[in-house]
């Protein structure tokens, strides 16, 4: 892209970035994100698939609640003393009480 100066007539190329989900062209100015990197893969996001990234983080992130509630719907159940033999019910229990515990220790 380039842009003139009305002033001094100076012509300035702005490099510009195509983004890797919709393949427009964006500048730095216009912000998202320029440059980074997924693991080794090179990655550009324009402003509005950055922002839509966002969302759809926030979207996984709210699978904590349904884990949280699955949780309590377990709970309920083995406090009217229901469970498999082997005591799975309470097993799973504990692997979904370690798996929240640990993804909260990440924020
Ligand atoms: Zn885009």
């Amino acid at each position: 892209m380039k842009i003139i100066n009305i002033k001094t007539g100076i012509e300035k190329e702005i490099p510009t970035f195509n983004c890797n989900i919709c393949d427009c062209k964006f500048t730095e100015q216009e912000g998202g994100i320029t440059n980074g990197v997924f693991g080794m893969l090179p990655v550009s996001f324009c402003p509005t698939c950055l922002s839509g990234m966002f969302s759809m983080v926030e979207y996984f992130k709210g699978e904590e609640m349904t884990k949280k509630e699955i949780l309590e719907r377990i709970q309920n159940v083995l406090n009217q003393d229901v469970d498999t033999e082997s005591g799975d019910l309470d097993l799973l229990r504990h692997d979904l009480e370690n798996d929240i515990i640990g993804s909260s220790d990440d924020e």
